[in-house]
């Protein structure tokens, strides 16, 4: 619930206006969970607390440390027995974290792990932000940076996102600037649009990975609805509502769309745009025969560059851990069918 949203349900239980602040700081600030534990609300009160709401947690069901670069992954079980996953990174200017924001995903991406499962349904604003407080709480870290790159299209779950982030960012709360938050998307055309009325601050993301439509509908059902000249117009519309620069992520793929041509057909394609490129050597996802040579980024990103792109290469962090989104949760959820259930 949003802050002005306790209010009115306190209210509504004849309650004092000003207890809602102190609930979402016990909650957001102190990150209590337990009702019981909020020492300045009377007795009488917490009892109506735990008879009216309900704080749903989530549960550290396996944690995974790469012994390579300190990235941790979590993975996490929901009340109700779903699992998703949380990567944190560690960079030098401190920790960044990538939240998931489905229980799978619709969008079946080729190259993603994510998308082979298939989807079971949306996270609610909570079940985000809960991944960010327990990580911290689990890792003893502070977090500088949050990416919404994990499991899910974040603008498949649009109305739940944008919640997420005003949790996030509330002055009486958590109080973090959006100037941290990325967002990625496989280019939903219509929720770009949105997006940009609303003016965040935080940076998006496009997963582009390909320059041409025919060669971005093989790779990614998305552009069959929402060609790559749609997507464009939509980001040149986010650019000038917002004036933030925009990334376009692009997965350097051994022979799919990674040849010098393709170089040039990309930076012709971003030519004038408020832009940056994300170079990513893809993860190996073991279904997948995709794999990436380092040559082959660094040759596209001097190529890109050469032509007046702004390019960088992005670190591959966790290698030893999976820490390619969607392969732990796939795991645990075949574990539990094996087991007959999905609580295992
Ligand atoms: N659905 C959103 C966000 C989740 S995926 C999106 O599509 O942007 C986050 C990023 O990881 C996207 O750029 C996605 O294309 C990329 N990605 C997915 N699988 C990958 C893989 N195996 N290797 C490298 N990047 C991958």
């Amino acid at each position: 619930m949003t802050l002005p949203e306790l209010e009115s349900a306190l209210t509504a239980l004849g309650e004092k206006k000003f207890r809602a602040k102190q609930i979402f700081q016990w909650l957001h600030v102190k990150r209590v969970f337990d009702f019981d534990k909020m020492t300045d609300i009377s007795i009488q009160l917490r009892t109506v607390l735990k008879e009216n709401f309900c704080i749903k947690g989530i549960f550290v069901e396996k944690r995974l440390e790469s012994c390579i670069d300190n990235t941790v992954k979590y993975l996490y079980r929901l009340s109700d027995g779903n699992f998703v996953e949380t990567v944190l990174m560690e960079y030098n200017y401190g920790y960044s974290i990538c939240v998931s924001t489905q229980v799978g995903c619709k969008m079946g991406c080729r190259f993603c792990a994510s998308a082979i499962a298939g989807f079971v349904r949306n996270l609610e604003p909570s079940e985000i932000l809960m991944q960010i407080y327990e990580t911290e709480k689990n890792s003893g870290r502070r977090v500088s940076g949050i990416v919404l790159m994990g499991i899910g299209e974040p603008l498949d779950n649009y109305d739940n996102v944008v919640r997420f982030l005003s949790l996030l960012s509330d002055k009486n709360g958590n109080n973090m600037s959006l100037r941290h938050v990325s967002l990625s998307t496989c280019g939903i055309v219509p929720r770009i649009y949105d997006l940009a009325k609303l003016k965040l601050g935080l940076t998006l993301c496009i997963s582009l990975h390909c320059p041409d439509d025919k060669g971005r509908s093989e790779i990614m059902p998305v552009n069959r609805k929402y060609n790559i000249e749609s997507l464009i117009n939509a980001c040149k519309d986010y650019i000038a509502a917002t004036g933030r620069r925009i990334t376009f992520e692009y997965a350097v793929i051994d022979r799919v769309k990674s040849s010098d041509s393709d170089a040039d057909a990309l930076a012709d394609l971003l030519r004038g745009i408020n832009c940056h490129v994300n170079l990513i050597p893809v993860n190996k996802v073991r279904e997948r025969n995709y794999s990436t040579a380092r040559s082959g980024v660094s040759d596209f990103a001097k190529r890109l560059e050469k032509r007046g792109i702004n390019a960088t290469v992005r670190r591959t962090l966790g290698s030893d851990i999976e820490a390619a989104c969607g392969q732990l949760r796939r795991d645990a959820a075949q574990s539990s069918e094996k087991n007959g259930g999905a609580e295992v």
